[in-house]
């Protein structure tokens, strides 16, 4: 027992030096890293211009409070929003204060409570975040939660129509379910979910926190499907490896929070910014996207050529890629790719997590699915 709660099940190997694809224990061992940090750094680690961002904005300044004006984080919003119908942002430090600030927003926009999400989502640890979230482990000994959360079952069409009533002030998904085995939904919910909300002038939330800022090959997952979220939450790739998180918004929703009303002291701090900025640039580009959506094929299509068997899928979308192992257990193979030098991460219990830096390169992939087939074939 160390000087450490423990609160995280970490594996026995500290990572303490990364470069693109590739990190390195204390020992000096070689990893493919595709976990990315969980999702987090969509440039690799070390990537020359996040280092020399960084550099240059700690030599300006760290930090100065949402008291004053801020140009950075007000390009940082025009680039997030730019050819989307999405007007605002706010920005936070984390994932979890991204979903908060949309429960609260949605709440305070409408004047109603009620919240649907769906089992098996994932929102965040916080009290709102975690009253969301659609896993009963992660909520296990925290009651009494927040109360008018409901959670349905995902995909379910009849089942969203007759929960969604007068009392209903949002509903809020993930387009794929990140911590929850990679379900992803379906056009006919999409298209349901619109239509429910347009009918009953209930808020749409979209839940960015995983799957945006390039990760599926678009810059945010909803553009591949029909949904239009009044707000979007943002956070783990959207600094690349720094905390920042944020909260998009549609313009009919700007008043609702005036000065005083929501805030942090942290968010949008100038180091954070300045590596979003730079993460924005590089990953909101066309052709980087176009390319996200190459490697993702070539990733999904590499991964099914190797694992022959009935018992695997491929599940994802761009480079966020699951494989599901038929039901088995997946928590050994994590260990001994990890044994054999990839790193990856669960998606709940039956599916492993491909998660590689965006700028991934085919010879990597080649390199990561010869032991990926190694191991689990
Ligand atoms: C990771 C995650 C969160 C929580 O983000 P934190 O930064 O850990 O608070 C919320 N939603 C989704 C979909 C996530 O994957």
């Amino acid at each position: 027992m160390g000087a450490l709660f423990g609160n995280y099940a970490r594996r026995p190997i500290a990572l303490v030096k990364g470069q693109g694809t590739y990190a390195w224990d204390e020992a000096g061992k070689k990893y493919i890293d595709f976990t990315s940090g969980i999702a987090v750094l969509s440039l690799g680690h070390a990537h020359p211009a996040i280092v020399d961002a960084i550099t240059k904005q700690a030599n300006e300044i760290w930090h100065t409070s949402n008291l004053f004006a801020s140009p950075s984080q007000e390009k940082l919003a025009q680039t997030l929003v730019q050819g989307t119908h999405l007007a605002h942002a706010f920005f936070c430090n984390s994932g979890a204060e991204a979903n908060e600030a949309a429960i609260k927003m949605a709440r305070k926009h409408t004047g109603k409570h009620h919240i649907i999400t769906f089992e098996k989502s994932f929102h965040g640890r916080t009290f709102g975040a975690m009253s969301a979230t659609g896993q009963e482990k992660v909520q296990a000994g925290f009651g009494p939660l927040v109360s008018q959360f409901t959670h349905l079952p995902f995909n379910d069409v009849a089942a969203l129509r007759a929960a969604a009533d007068d009392s209903v002030a949002a509903i809020m998904l993930e387009v794929i379910q990140g911590e929850g085995g990679l379900a992803q939904v379906t056009p006919e919910f999409a298209q349901a979910i619109m239509d429910i909300c347009n009918e009953k002038g209930i808020l749409l939330i979209v839940d960015e926190v995983q799957t945006g800022i390039g990760r599926t090959g678009t810059r945010y997952a909803f553009e591949q499907t029909v949904l239009k979220p009044h707000l979007v939450s943002l956070a783990k790739g959207l600094g690349g490896g720094f905390p920042i998180g944020g909260l998009l918004g549609v313009a009919e929703i700007y008043d609702t929070f005036s000065a005083g009303s929501h805030g942090t002291t942290f968010g949008g701090n100038p180091l954070g910014v300045a590596v979003a900025q730079t993460v924005l640039d590089h990953v909101f580009d066309e052709s980087f996207l176009a390319q996200v959506k190459e490697r993702g094929a070539y990733l999904q299509q590499k991964l099914a050529d190797a694992l022959t068997g009935d018992k695997f899928s491929i599940l994802g979308q761009g480079l966020m890629v699951g494989i599901y192992l038929g039901g088995e257990d997946v928590s050994p193979y994590v260990a001994k790719l990890e044994e054999a030098g990839v790193l990856m991460v669960q998606a709940g219990p039956h599916v492993l997590r491909v998660l590689p830096p965006l700028n991934v390169t085919n010879e990597e992939i080649d390199e990561a699915v010869a032991i990926i087939a190694s191991v689990l074939q």
